[in-house]
């Protein structure tokens, strides 16, 4: 995908909101969020703007690439894989988007946000039913099963993030082992298991104009 190379937290306080995607100081006083909410700019950019009518659909359609750090060209795979689809476009396109290698790594806590599950498949720390994948963007099925790569799992970093996850809940669509540094898909996921907050209506209705 296209680097992200702007300083995450302006990404977040662009859209208003926490997007979590600096791990543990997304929840600490740290947070740029709690501190100033505005959005970046010189001035905090609060100069008075005309809101156009398209702006909600744009934001809606930005923060959730943002969240997933998904560039628009794949965003845009993703919408037209989804409106092919029986169901409803909407939740198909995030439906389709949770199934992400990244994201399942983050789900299962072996990462403390998706940036960083990006970059622990892109380094080749994962793999998919015992074979490496290094592809963040690889979908996962039911019945694969997401592990730690034997020789990574004595790093620091696996050892800390398994001690991290304890506390972390597990969406109903995946099945954790701590012990064995794996998880396993037990079905695909369904709206309610993605963020309730996102109003995909608006990103189906941003496509459609
Ligand atoms: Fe967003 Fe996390 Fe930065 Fe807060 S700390 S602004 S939630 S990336």
């Amino acid at each position: 995908m296209a680097r992200q190379t702007d300083p995450v937290c302006r990404l977040c306080r662009r859209e208003g909101m926490k997007l979590f995607l600096k791990g543990h100081r997304c929840y600490s006083p740290k947070c740029p969020i709690e501190r100033r909410a505005n959005p970046p700019g010189q001035h905090g950019d609060k100069r008075p703007r005309r809101q156009s009518d398209f702006r909600p659909y744009l934001r809606e359609k930005q923060k959730v690439r943002r969240i997933y750090g998904v560039a628009e060209r794949q965003f845009r795979g993703y919408f037209r894989q989804a409106s092919k689809s029986k169901g409803i476009t909407g939740e198909a396109l995030l439906t389709l988007i949770e199934r992400r290698l990244d994201n399942v790594v983050f789900r299962l806590g072996f990462a403390s946000s998706r940036p960083e599950a990006r970059q622990i498949v892109n380094h080749g720390h994962i793999q998919v039913n015992g074979r490496r994948v290094d592809i963040s963007s690889f979908l996962v099925r039911p019945g694969d099963v997401v592990a730690v790569r034997e020789r990574s799992r004595a790093l620091p970093l696996f050892k800390d993030r398994m001690a991290q996850a304890e506390v972390r809940a597990v969406p109903e669509w995946l099945v954790r082992d701590l012990s064995a540094m794996q998880g396993t898909v037990s079905r695909l996921p369904e709206r309610e298991n993605v963020d309730a907050t996102i109003q995909e209506r608006l990103i189906v209705e941003f496509y459609s104009r």
